[in-house]
C-alpha cells in the first residue's frame, strides 16, 4: 500500500517553504513490527505516529530513505488534520494532512485508503502551511489548530467521560503600552519571548497558541487533577513575571488569565474557549495579573459588567421596585402577611431575573443600598396597608437578608431607624436568613437575634432542606420560624414526603413555626395542611404581585379552602 504525499515544510533558518513530491507505502495496525513487516518491501524509515491511547489504530507512514530525513523522530508536536496527534487516536483517512514537529513539515493525502500507488494531489494542498495553522510571528501553533484540538476533545469526552483538561486563556495586561514607548518590533519581540517561557514551561502534550494581538491560549491536557493544572498556570504567571530583556531594554508584564476546565458543561467545544475568556475578562476588571477560575454564569461577563454598572444607578433611576407574594395561614385560609421580593427592569433589557440582579448586587456591595431601600420599602408598604385596610387581619412583612448585609456591625441599627421612621412596630416585621447563612455564623445571629427580639423583629430561617441541610441543627439554630423550601416541595413523594414529615415534627417538638413554600397544587396542600403546617405561600394561592394587586386582595380577602 502506497500513498503519493506532497512534503512541505518551512526551514527555521530561512524560512522558506519547500516542498517535495514523495511516494511513501502506508501500513496501519498497533504492533509497529507487525507493520514493519507488512510493508516489508520498504528499505525506507519508518514515522511513527504514537498516540495516549491504545485503542483502534496507529498510523504508520514510511518514506523512501532521504525523503523523510527532516523527521523528528520524537513526533512530539504531530498533527493530523491540525489535531494534536499524540491526543488523537485514528486511522489515516482520506484528505487528512499531516503536519509534523519542529520542522513543519505537512503531509497531505487525497483519494481513499486504501490508495492507489500513485495518487495526484491537488495544487493548493500545501496551503496547510505555512500560516493556516501556525502564527508566523512567535512560531506558535494558531486559533485554527487550537480550534481542532477542541473538537477532537470534544469528541473524545463522549467516550472518555473522565477526561481532563484545561482550557487556558492569556492575556498581556499592556502590550499596547509596551509597542507605544519601546516601538513596535519590540512589542513583537517580546510577543515571541512569551511564547518561548510558555513553551519551555509547558509538558509535551500540552499546547500554547497565539489567538492573536496579545492573547495567547493553553490546552493542559498532561495535568492529572484540577490543583495540578492550577499550579502549572501559576507557574506560567510567575514566569511570565520575570523581566523581559529586548534590544538591551527591560520590559515587565503582567496576564490576565481565565481558566475553564473540561468538567464544565459546553454545547460546543468553542465554548470551553469563550468560557476561560470570560473568566480572562472577570480578572482583568478584579484587576489585572489575575487568575480566574471560570464558573456558569461568567459567560456573559461584558453584559454583567454593564449591568454591574447599571445596577448602582438603579435605585435612583426608581427601576426597582418590589413584588409582594401573601403568606396564608394553612389553618384559616387567610392572608397573614406577604413576602417582598425586588424586582428590576432595566431600561434596554427589561426584567432582570432576581436570581442573577442579587449575585450582581452581593457581588458589587450594592447588595447594602438596595436591601436598605427594600427594607424600608417594604416597611412603608405594609404601614399604609395596615391603614389602608385596618380590618385585614395583622398583617407582617418579610424581607430577605443576604449574608453582605448581615455582617454589617450597624445592622439592627439601621433596622432600628427604619421602624422609628416608617412607624412599623417591630413585631409586624420578619427577616429571611439563609440557612447556610446561619449555619456559618451563629454566634453573630445569636447576638443579632437577641438585639432583634428587643425589637420584636423575628428572624426566620429561609430556604430549610436545601444544601447542606442538617436537621439535628435546628435545634440549636436561634429562629421561630422555618420555611422549608419549595424544592422539596415541588416533588413530593416518597423519600421527600417523610423528609419534610420530619422537619415539621422536629419543628413542633421544637416550638418552632413552620411556613412551606412553593405551594402549587390542591394536592400538596392537602399534604402539608395534614403534616400540622402552619403557614404556606405559593403559586397554588398567589404568585408575587404588584402594589395594586396586592390592594385588591387585601380589598377583597380571598379564603383557600
Ligand atoms: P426566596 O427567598 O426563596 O424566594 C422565593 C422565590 O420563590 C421567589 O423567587 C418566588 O417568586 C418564588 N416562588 C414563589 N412561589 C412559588 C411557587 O409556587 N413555585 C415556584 N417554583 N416558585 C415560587 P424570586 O422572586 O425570583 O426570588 C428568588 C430569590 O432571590 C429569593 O428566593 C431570594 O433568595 C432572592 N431575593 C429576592 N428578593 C430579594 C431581596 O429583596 N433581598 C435579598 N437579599 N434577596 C432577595
Ligand atoms: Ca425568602
Ligand atoms: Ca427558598
Amino acid at each position: 500500500m502506497a500513498v503519493e504525499l506532497q512534503l512541505s515544510w518551512e526551514d527555521p533558518a530561512t524560512s522558506t517553504v519547500e516542498q517535495r513530491l514523495v511516494t511513501v507505502p502506508v501500513a496501519f495496525g498497533r504492533d509497529e513490527q507487525a507493520m514493519r513487516t507488512a510493508i516489508n518491501d520498504s528499505e525506507g524509515t519508518l514515522v511513527v505516529l504514537p498516540h495516549k491511547q491504545v485503542s483502534r489504530c496507529h498510523a504508520l507512514i514510511v518514506g523512501k530513505e532521504g525523503e523523510l530525513e527532516l523527521v523528528d523522530k520524537s513526533t512530539n508536536g504531530t498533527f493530523l488534520n491540525g489535531q494534536h496527534f499524540l491526543g488523537t487516536n485514528r486511522q489515516i483517512q482520506d484528505g487528512d494532512r499531516f503536519q509534523i514537529g519542529p520542522y513543519k513539515i505537512a503531509l497531505s493525502t487525497i483519494g481513499t485508503l486504501p490508495p492507489s500507488p500513485s495518487m495526484r494531489l491537488p495544487a493548493d494542498s500545501t496551503a496547510v502551511l505555512p500560516g493556516v495553522y501556525h502564527d508566523s510571528l512567535t512560531g506558535l501553533p494558531n486559533r485554527n489548530m487550537f480550534m481542532s484540538l477542541l473538537q477532537n476533545l470534544w469528541e473524545r469526552l463522549t467516550v472518555e467521560t473522565s477526561l481532563l483538561f484545561a482550557v487556558v486563556h492569556l492575556d498581556i495586561d499592556r502590550l499596547q503600552q509596551v509597542n507605544d514607548s519601546l516601538g513596535y518590533r519590540v512589542g513583537d519581540k517580546l510577543l515571541a519571548a512569551i511564547a518561548r517561557r510558555l513553551r519551555q514551561r509547558l509538558a509535551p502534550g500540552d499546547t500554547a497558541v497565539r489567538l492573536e494581538g496579545d492573547e495567547f491560549a493553553l490546552l493542559l491536557e498532561s495535568v492529572a487533577n484540577t490543583e495540578d493544572a492550577l499550579a502549572l498556570v501559576e507557574a506560567i504567571q510567575r514566569d511570565l513575571a520575570a523581566a523581559f530583556t529586548l534590544e538591551d531594554k527591560e520590559a515587565f508584564i503582567t496576564v490576565s488569565m481565565g481558566v475553564a476546565f473540561s468538567h464544565v458543561p459546553v454545547n460546543q467545544p468553542e465554548d470551553w474557549l469563550r468560557f476561560a475568556r470570560a473568566a480572562t475578562n472577570r480578572a482583568k476588571h478584579l484587576g489585572r495579573g489575575r487568575l480566574e477560575i471560570f464558573r456558569p454564569g461568567m459567560e456573559d461577563s461584558g453584559n454583567r459588567l454593564r449591568l454591574e454598572t447599571d445596577l448602582s444607578r438603579a435605585i435612583e433611576r426608581g427601576e426597582l421596585s418590589l413584588r409582594y407574594q401573601p403568606i396564608v395561614s394553612l389553618t384559616s385560609g387567610r392572608i397573614v402577611g406577604f413576602e417582598a421580593l425586588v424586582r428590576w427592569h432595566h431600561p434596554e433589557t427589561g426584567w432582570i431575573p432576581s436570581d442573577q440582579l442579587i449575585s450582581i448586587a452581593e457581588e458589587t456591595g450594592l447588595i447594602i443600598p438596595i436591601g436598605l431601600w427594600v427594607l424600608r420599602t417594604a416597611c412603608q408598604q405594609l404601614c399604609q396597608w395596615q391603614m389602608r385596610f385596618p380590618h385585614a387581619h395583622p398583617l407582617t412583612v418579610s424581607v430577605n437578608v443576604s449574608s453582605k448585609q448581615f455582617i454589617q456591625a450597624d445592622l439592627v441599627a439601621q433596622i432600628t431607624e427604619v421602624l422609628q421612621k416608617t412607624g412599623l412596630p417591630g413585631n409586624h416585621l420578619k427577616l429571611e436568613l439563609t440557612e447556610s447563612l446561619l449555619m456559618e455564623s451563629e454566634e453573630a445571629a445569636i447576638l443579632m437575634l437577641s438585639q432583634l427580639r428587643e425589637l420584636g423583629v423575628q428572624i426566620l430561617m429561609d430556604d430549610f432542606g436545601t444544601g447542606y441541610s442538617n436537621l439535628a441543627r435546628m435545634r440549636t439554630l436561634p429562629t421561630d420560624v422555618v420555611k422549608v423550601d419549595k424544592s422539596l416541595i415541588q416533588s413530593l413523594d416518597g423519600q421527600n414526603l417523610a423528609f419534610v414529615r420530619g422537619i415539621v415534627a422536629l419543628a413542633h417538638s421544637l416550638s418552632k413555626t413552620v411556613v412551606v413554600e412553593g405551594i402549587e397544587t390542591q394536592e400538596q396542600l392537602v399534604q402539608l395542611r395534614e403534616m400540622g403546617c402552619a403557614y404556606g405561600q405559593g403559586y397554588f394561592f398567589s404568585p408575587p404581585v404588584d402594589v395594586a394587586e396586592a390592594e385588591k386582595l387585601l380589598a377583597h380577602p380571598p379564603k383557600w379552602s
